[in-house]
């Protein structure tokens, strides 16, 4: 759908965003629009005053027990409401909040809080389990203060406090505990980067607020627009959306995890017009032996964090009308840096779009990363604009490497075109992308060498249509010792997220490695494809 030519410049020009801290966004869409419906879950109706409410006397409760500026607070819950007050709460107090991924293993939880030094955690009920599993394996000393969603203490935890307890006994009136500035760090979310561990990404207050108005500027979105949001709140993607519909007076309909049927009902329901998702779900919307009519009042299904086929969201666009519109970005990025026009006529079916405004974009040959390369030459993309991060948490050498004289090298390959779209085609760096979700190597590698019969261990993704990449691990079994892949596979997945999870384990006599004994994971990779091609 190649037509008409467009110059990017008119139309993403330059914006002027105000420089304040997150939490002014909502308290400014509150003042505009008090009692406008800013969250639906299930049958719980909230208006922005009423958020702003919970929010006001969750910060003062948190400020009371003694949080302050500067202090990591985990949020360990699924979308709820509860998550976004604390967040946002802990934003007027200069809390910095480390998003974790409900579906953590007692490895991965124990990891984020040491790794963050959390000072706080917020804790879905059902997940307490989890928790007391990982201070078996760790003491997390920081630890000082446990909330926990709901109304009643958990068994097992009695110092935890239920956070309705807070919003209760605390003024719902706003005291300005600190004083916050756009440099501040907002969020920890993790990301394993280019290359290694994990890492906490730290994104400064400005990164966020500009973000959520880079985006409700480019999608032009109002306030009476409804969002349906599934993505999940401990990724990027889910906290961009949150923020960008309050701040723009909308009216968000939070899940906790997508369904197909339900996210139809709720559409039908709530007359939802903008349908977040990510690839494997519009090729789930595209293949359903459902009528997708509940989708009538969506304007918008919005596709982003992993490359988008083409030919699933065109049945998708020819069976229900709707515009299947593609965002890029990265968690270093805040998310946002890249979506489609919404004019269908504009848009580049294998492109991800144009920048958003105050983004800027350059593709630098991969050798070097020195050498600027012209229109249409593949090389690393990389991105400067208000919504690129301060740099990794802890991690100085990764954080000179990801950012150089101000550019984001992005790790991803890819070209643009002559009226400035932007094309990916590759990724150098060495995440793995599962369904969206980012997963790195190195933690898996480490994981599997923890195994008694493995010497040596190498993790890569193998291409998938359903899930755009599956999880492989190569093993060098220790002489003497043996171990099947079924085994090998057991001892590692039960210690994972479910998203982590190896698909495969492949037994190899030695890894292909440089001569500084770094993996040649590209090596495995092609001669992963080389072996596809001879079955
Ligand atoms: P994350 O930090 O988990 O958001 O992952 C960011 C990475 O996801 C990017 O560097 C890309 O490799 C990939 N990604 C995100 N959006 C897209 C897209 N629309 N097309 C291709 N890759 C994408």
């Amino acid at each position: 759908m190649q037509t008409r030519m467009v110059a990017p410049e008119l139309f993403r020009p330059p914006v002027v965003f105000p420089d304040v801290p997150y939490d002014h966004l909502l308290r400014k869409a509150a003042e505009q629009y008090p009692e406008r419906t800013a969250i639906i879950y299930h049958d719980l109706y909230l208006t922005y005053r009423e958020v702003l409410s919970m929010v006001n006397s969750v910060a003062n409760g948190l400020h009371d027990i003694g949080l302050r500026k500067g202090e990591r607070i985990c949020l360990f819950t699924t979308n709820r409401p509860e998550y976004t007050v604390t967040f946002i709460a802990a934003a007027s107090l200069g809390l910095v909040v480390s998003p974790m991924n409900p579906a953590y293993k007692e490895r991965e939880v124990a990891y984020q809080l040491e790794n963050s030094e959390a000072s706080a955690l917020l804790i879905q009920r059902e997940l307490v389990p989890m928790l007391q599993l990982a201070l078996q394996h760790t003491s997390l000393p920081n630890l000082k203060h446990i909330f926990v969603t709901g109304s009643q203490a958990p068994e097992g935890l009695p110092n935890a406090i239920p956070l309705s307890q807070l919003i209760h006994s605390s003024s719902p009136v706003y005291q300005k505990h600190a004083d916050v500035t756009g440099d501040d760090l907002l969020s920890l979310p993790y990301s394993s980067g280019t290359t290694g561990l994990p890492k906490g990404t730290m994104l400064t207050h400005r990164n966020l607020t500009c973000n959520n108005l880079q985006f409700t500027t480019t999608l032009q979105t109002t306030p009476q627009d409804v969002a349906l949001l599934f993505l999940p709140f401990y990724h990027i993607y889910g906290v961009m959306l949150m923020g960008s519909f309050l701040a723009c007076g909308a009216t968000q309909v939070q899940m906790e995890r997508f369904d197909l049927m339900q996210s139809l009902e709720l559409s039908e329901r709530h007359k939802v017009t903008y349908y977040f998702t990510v690839p494997p779900v519009v090729l789930a919307l595209a293949n359903a032996p459902v009528d997708l009519g509940k989708l009538k009042s969506v304007k918008y299904i919005f596709s982003g964090a992993a490359p988008l086929p083409v030919d699933p969201t065109r049945r998708l666009n020819e069976k229900t009308g709707i515009s299947v519109i593609q965002g890029y970005g990265l968690t270093e990025t805040s998310p946002l840096t890249h979506a489609q026009p919404k004019d269908p006529a504009c848009v580049r079916t294998t492109s991800v779009g144009l920048p958003v405004h105050n983004t800027e974009v350059k593709i630098m040959d991969l050798e070097t990363g020195e050498k600027e390369l012209p229109r249409g030459e593949a090389g690393e993309i990389v991105i400067r604009g208000p919504q690129v991060m301060k740099g990794y948490w802890k991690a100085e050498e990764e954080t000179a490497r990801a950012l150089r004289n101000g550019w984001l090298y992005t790790g991803d390959v890819g070209y643009l075109d002559d009226d400035g779209y932007t094309y990916i085609v590759d990724r150098k760096k060495e995440m793995i992308k599962y369904k969206g979700f980012g997963i790195a190597p190195a933690e898996l590698e480490s994981l599997l060498m923890e195994h008694p019969a493995v010497m040596d261990a190498a993790v890569i993704g193998v291409p998938d249509d359903e899930a755009g990449e599956l999880v492989k691990g190569f093993v060098v079994i220790r002489p003497g010792q043996s171990a099947t892949p079924d085994e090998i596979m057991g001892f590692a997945n039960g210690k994972l997220a479910g998203y982590k999870r190896f698909h495969f384990v492949e037994p190899i006599d030695a890894l292909p490695k440089t001569a500084s004994g770094k993996i040649l994971r590209r090596d495995l990779k092609e001669r992963e494809k080389a072996a596809h091609l001879t079955q």
